[in-house]
């Protein structure tokens, strides 16, 4: 078996709890409970194990990782160990008091979701009454700290026409950073999906959004965009490539190539209780199962674009066309392309399911 270079980065999902309920959450539609999480010093384990290994990030999430009371004790021992630290949150559980705690702690870096510029839209998608306020005060906290901010929008159909106030609401809280994600279609984005899939006409006004801010504010605010897999022809490299830049660990400790790899069937999902990082990452059969180029069969395996984008997602692959190892039907050379088409041109109807716990 090769030498897997080892992961830049670490996602510790501390959390499966949240107090919001988007219906685009990431988190996989089985969440793991909070007697399934792992205790502190299984984590202060996992950290120890990451910075072996060669991780330089952890970015902490969930779920909601500031849910968890020992989050600053978890910073203070990635800081230790030279990990750069950046948190992933929703921002309503930040006051002076939690955030003198991670400031202390050492924490590099916030990146602050919202739901919405629009109050009434925020609480529809998020499900939680006065979060938008709570969001906006944290952010001005997080500034006040002189932490590096950066803002999440996840868009939509509901709420892509707004992408011009979220860029000036970045702008106006002094994030350095925005990012302007459209929905990806897994877990409960997919379950979702043809309530939360713009139109071809609202993701060209969306890309116009941002190349016009881009211009206006210059070097003052940078712009990230993730643009809709189902409006493209070529995937992206997801994740960098299965099993070589990320690594993920759940709440309950199993470790993934990626979030949403707990939908791939038929494999054993390794766990930090009972085998080290470093084992995982380098021989564990779920790592090795799409790493690297063999996998892949026609027309990817004769693709001069193979080691670019490396056949693009495999959980898109398996969710549209029930096989893992299949060509990612976002690209055109796929002869299930259409799956694609239709999806996104699909009707609109139906009603939300909210992202929580026993909701399926
Ligand atoms: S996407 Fe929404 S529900 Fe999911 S963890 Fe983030 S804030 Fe919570
Ligand atoms: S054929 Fe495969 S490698 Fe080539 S562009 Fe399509 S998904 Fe990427």
């Amino acid at each position: 078996m090769s030498f897997a270079p080892p992961p830049m980065s670490l996602l510790a999902e501390l959390t499966h709890r949240c107090p919001l309920a988007c219906p685009y959450c990431s988190n996989p539609i089985a969440l793991d409970r909070r007697a399934s999480e792992m205790e502190t010093a299984d984590w202060l384990r996992v950290l120890d194990e990451a910075a072996s290994l060669g991780v330089l990030q952890v970015h902490f999430s969930g779920g909601e990782p500031m849910a968890r009371n020992d989050l600053p004790e978890l910073v203070r021992h990635a800081s230790k160990l030279n990990l750069y630290t950046n948190l992933i949150t929703s921002g309503v559980l930040i006051n002076d008091t939690t955030l003198e705690a991670l400031d202390t702690a050492g924490l590099d870096h916030i990146q602050l979701s919202f739901q919405d510029v629009d109050e009434a839209g925020a609480e529809r998608i998020g499900g939680l009454r006065g979060a938008q306020e709570k969001k906006l005060n944290a952010a001005r906290l997080i500034k006040a700290r002189g932490i590096p901010l950066t803002l999440n929008f996840v868009v939509h159909r509901e709420n892509v026409a707004r992408v011009p106030e979220m860029l000036d609401l970045a702008h106006d809280l002094g994030a350095g950073r925005v990012e302007i994600a459209h929905t990806q279609y897994y877990g409960w984005g997919l379950k979702n999906r043809a309530l939360l899939m713009p139109s071809a006409e609202q993701l060209e006004a969306s890309t116009e959004a941002v190349v016009k801010a881009r211009a206006r504010f210059g070097n003052s605010l940078a712009i990230d965009y993730v643009t809709p897999d189902y409006h493209a022809d070529q995937p992206k490299p997801c994740m960098g490539g299965w099993g070589q830049r990320f690594v993920n660990i759940t709440p309950s400790g199993k470790v993934l190539p990626c979030h949403a790899a707990e939908t791939i069937p038929n494999v054993v999902f390794p766990n930090v209780a009972t085998e080290s990082l470093g084992a995982i990452w380098q021989d564990s059969p779920l790592f090795n199962l799409f790493r690297g180029t063999d996998w892949m069969p026609e027309p990817c395996r004769s693709c001069s674009l193979k080691e670019v984008d490396w056949g693009g997602c495999r959980c898109q692959a398996l969710a549209l066309t029930g096989d893992a190892s299949a060509t990612d039907p976002v690209c055109a050379r796929s002869n299930q392309h259409a799956l694609v088409m239709e999806a996104s041109t699909a009707g609109h109807d139906g009603e939300f399911l909210y992202r929580r716990f026993g909701a399926i």
